[in-house]
């Protein structure tokens, strides 16, 4: 019996308008992210099948459950359109669950060929017959179901009994480029995670400290980057090297400022390079109050260097919040390895809470960073992470 990948899509469902862009770009992102791994995509109204050899299928998987616009993935059998080859695919994909210790299911079909013989509940209970007939430790249970072994029948008859849940949101891409501003921290990664998933394709960028931040700290960046670029798609990091602005801020004097102030000159660098990369928006990682930089007044100043929109998406989610995520996407264990992003000599004591804006304004332009930015710019490392290294980073076997 035959056997594919049933993938369902989710919220390009509703984009009326413009669906076909929004299906060109899942594809795009598929076929990209396989790479040379030989493969076939098909594409009916509301599902895609993706077809590879079973030794590829590890990887397929990855591919899927961590591409954004895919909401779900069945293992599903494809078989013709007749109640015996459906029963009998019905009755194989229960002895896989039976074997994984299910013991209760509930058929369900879904009957979009009006012209098939049987109707859904005539399908169902064909096939929940000949499930209970060959595999006597299974019953129905119709309300608490270990299983639900789903039956659709559409251009073919497809049979499935678990789903692995996608990302959902929407394709990479869908809606253009965005710069993060990825620090060794918690809270940047998911940040990155969350607008990937609302269709934002990504670079990122780490201002580096060397050797106030050490060799560890960049290293730590590289494999967050890494560790996100299996939503992305690849990720190509920019690393800034920001010793020399960050030593004009300190001679400036005013310590209770300096955090304000390297926000604002992250920020120039950062819009320097979102206009070389073509970039429409920023992203960053933080959160409502979280820390003494974060209050709406020094956020007001630290997105005053830049006209694009600075995109918060953890403005006002929780820290507990925001770890359980980082758990969920392999980033927090990482992000907790002890190499500091910041330094004690660049960190006032009492950072100002709430600025006044012209006064910082003022002080800001009195520093002269320009051209120190613009050189830390000039000078940045690029660093690209292709989807074979990020299965690698994720330990998921490649064949052949
Ligand atoms: P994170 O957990 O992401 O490090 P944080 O809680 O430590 O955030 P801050 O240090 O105030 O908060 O940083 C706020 C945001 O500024 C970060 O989420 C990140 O987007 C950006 N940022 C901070 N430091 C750097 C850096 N060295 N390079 C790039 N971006 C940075
Ligand atoms: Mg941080």
């Amino acid at each position: 019996m035959q056997r594919l990948l049933l993938i369902k899509p989710g919220e390009i469902e509703l984009k009326l308008g413009n669906r076909r862009e929004f299906v060109r770009r899942l594809k795009d992102q598929i076929h990209q992210r396989l790479g040379s791994i030989p493969h076939l995509l098909e594409e009916y109204p509301g599902r895609f099948f993706l077809r590879c050899e079973q030794r590829h299928e590890a990887v397929a998987r990855f591919v899927l459950e961590h591409c954004p616009g895919v909401n779900g993935v069945a293992r599903a059998f494809v078989v013709d359109k007749t109640p015996e080859a459906i029963a009998t695919a019905a009755v194989e994909a229960a002895r896989e669950e039976a074997a994984r210790g299910a013991r209760t299911f509930k058929a369900e079909t879904r009957r979009s060929d009006k012209s098939f013989p049987l109707d859904s509940y005539g399908m169902s209970a064909t096939a929940g017959e000949a499930v209970c007939a060959a595999i006597p430790e299974l019953s129905v249970d119709v309300h608490q179901p270990d299983f639900v072994l789903t039956l659709e029948i559409r251009e073919r008859a497809y049979v499935y009994a678990s789903t692995l849940p996608g990302p959902r949101g929407l394709p990479v891409g869908t809606q253009g480029k965005g710069l993060l501003l990825l620090s060794g921290g918690i809270d940047s990664p998911v940040a990155g995670y969350l607008m990937a998933k609302r269709g934002l394709a990504l670079e990122a960028v780490y201002f580096h400290a060397y050797p106030y931040t050490s060799e560890e700290a960049r290293h730590k960046v590289e494999k967050l980057a890494c560790r996100i670029a299996a939503w992305t798609g690849g990720m190509q990091l920019w690393v800034v090297p920001f010793t020399d602005v960050q030593l004009a801020i300190k001679k400036g004097g005013r310590e209770e400022a300096n955090t304000t102030i390297l926000r604002m000159a992250m920020m120039q660098a950062a819009d320097m390079l979102a206009q070389r990369i073509s970039a429409i928006a920023m992203v960053t990682g933080e959160s409502l109050g979280q820390v003494a930089s974060q209050t709406a007044q020094n956020m007001r100043l630290s997105q005053s260097t830049t006209t694009l929109p600075v995109l918060r998406p953890l403005i006002g989610i929780d820290k507990e919040d925001t770890i359980l995520m980082a758990k969920r996407i392999g980033t927090y264990e990482i992000s907790i390895l002890p190499y500091e992003d910041c330094c004690v000599l660049f960190s006032p004591r009492h950072p100002v809470l709430k600025p006044d804006f012209e006064d910082i304004s003022q002080y800001f332009r009195s520093l002269c960073l320009d051209a120190a930015i613009a050189d830390a710019v000039q000078q940045a490392d690029r660093v690209r992470f292709g989807y074979r290294e990020v299965m690698q980073e994720f330990g998921v076997a490649l064949e052949g």
